[in-house]
């Protein structure tokens, strides 16, 4: 059979046999968030592109290369979201979220969108959760984020991640070492890769996570901007590490953790699995004091962080780990006739009012069928109704797991199974 449409390279389908899974991670993820006291936020699949392109800034690969950006039929651009962060602070700013709370604390789960080269790991729609942390400057919310995120791979048994911190600076400290940098880089730069030539001029920091195993030799010779910070700066990342070593969190300090966002300043950090291959981010954050006023606010401190749920799913199958993801229906209910199937449709909808999930055969199969169907589906009665049973008005009750079938009239039905 030829398929007329396939779904676009880089999205994917979550298939029922897959969904559970998501809806367990879902879950916990949720639930961690709340013990957290972080409170959910959702927004537009999309939003006008200038904010995105102030948001993120021009000069990055995600506004550079890969916004879904269209025009719609009043011609105004919009673009799906690549990521939240610009959303959130649009959001916040629009409702004036500052004004009711000294302090906002927001997650999200939601699907984003980057044209992409689709690879493992690396999708054109994918999905994040995250978090936002906007009103504190102080380095004790950056820990508490960082310890946020820590704290979802914790509750899902993964023990070999990674956590990686650095510090970007600020607009004091910051151009000063991108001199340092570009003058170091400068006579090294025929060696370099093309794409990080690229990176020279438009934004040097990012030559720093460069990938490309030609480029980290020269790179680990490079000078690190952790050790050019201001002495504001430089404070906040000392605080920032003696509260991580009081919260017992394992970290270790990396100078080519840079992040590829304009408005980044202070913190940023990584959580890394070894379980994943090249694309090896489980999440990324950090804090970015600049985004709120770029965005037409008032200076506003703030940290935040995003993590692929796909990646998460890659290392917890790696794992084997326990989704105890199996859904399976109690009560198959078994027609041998018309009119069984009539009665069998209205008893489900008493017996699914009261709690119980059944199934109902739709497909006029033989009872031997709906047999070897109930027994697929691993549920645990059979209801099996026909002529006979209407007229005696008791239906044949099969435990599936004991193999005891017993009659039972209709009115004990539901006593019934729930005794069992
Ligand atoms: P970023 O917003 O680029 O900092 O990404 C945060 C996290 O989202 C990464 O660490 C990945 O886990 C995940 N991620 C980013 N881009 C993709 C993508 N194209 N496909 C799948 N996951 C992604």
């Amino acid at each position: 059979m030829t398929v007329s449409y396939r779904a676009i390279r880089g999205t994917k389908d979550i298939l029922p046999i897959d969904s559970p899974k998501w809806q367990s991670v879902e879950n916990t993820i949720r639930d961690v968030m709340h013990l957290w006291n972080y409170r959910e936020i959702r927004t537009p699949a999309f939003e006008e592109t200038g904010l995105f392109a102030r948001g993120i800034g021009e000069l990055t690969d995600i506004v550079a290369k890969e916004m879904y950006t269209l025009k719609d039929r009043s011609d105004t651009s919009i673009t799906l979201k690549p990521e939240m962060t610009a959303s959130v602070v649009r959001a916040y700013l629009q409702n004036n979220l500052g004004k009711q709370l000294p302090l906002v604390k927001v997650y999200y789960i939601a699907a984003m969108f980057r044209q992409e080269r689709p690879q493992a790991g690396r999708l054109r729609q994918f999905h994040q959760f995250g978090a936002e942390a906007i009103g504190s400057p102080y380095p004790e919310v950056d820990a508490e984020l960082i310890g946020l995120s820590v704290a979802v791979y914790e509750r899902f048994g993964i023990r070999n991640a990674l956590l990686k911190v650095n510090s970007v600076g600020c607009p004091l400290c910051r151009p000063r070492y991108k001199e340092l940098l570009k003058s170091y880089l400068k006579p090294l730069l025929p060696k370099l890769s093309e794409e990080t030539q690229h990176r020279y001029e438009s934004n040097p920091l990012r030559i720093l996570d460069s990938k490309e195993e030609s480029d980290r030799e020269i790179i680990a010779g490079a000078p690190m901007i952790k050790d050019h910070l201001c002495t504001e700066c430089a404070d906040h990342f000392r605080t920032l590490q003696e509260q991580l070593g009081q919260m017992k969190l394992k970290f270790e300090v990396d100078g080519r953790i840079v992040r590829g966002l304009d408005y980044y300043t202070r913190t940023a950090y990584e959580i890394i699995s070894p379980d994943l291959g090249s694309q090896d981010a489980l999440a990324g954050g950090g804090r970015y004091d600049l985004l709120v006023k770029e965005l037409g606010g008032k200076e506003t401190p703030a940290v935040g962080f995003a993590a692929g749920i796909e990646r998460l799913l890659m290392v917890l199958e790696k794992q084997k780990y326990d989704f105890q993801a199996e859904v399976n229906v109690t009560v198959f209910l078994a027609a041998t006739d018309d009119a069984g199937r009539a009665w069998s449709l209205e008893r489900a909808r008493e017996l699914r009012a009261a709690g119980l999930a059944c199934e109902v055969d739709l497909l006029k199969r033989s009872l031997k069928a709906q047999m070897k169907e109930a027994d697929r589906q691993r549920v645990r009665f059979v209801i099996i109704v026909g002529d006979k049973e209407l007229k005696d008005g008791a239906a044949t009750v099969r435990n599936m797991k004991s193999g005891v079938q017993e009659q039972v009239k209709f009115d004990r039905i539901l006593d019934h199974l729930k005794a069992r």
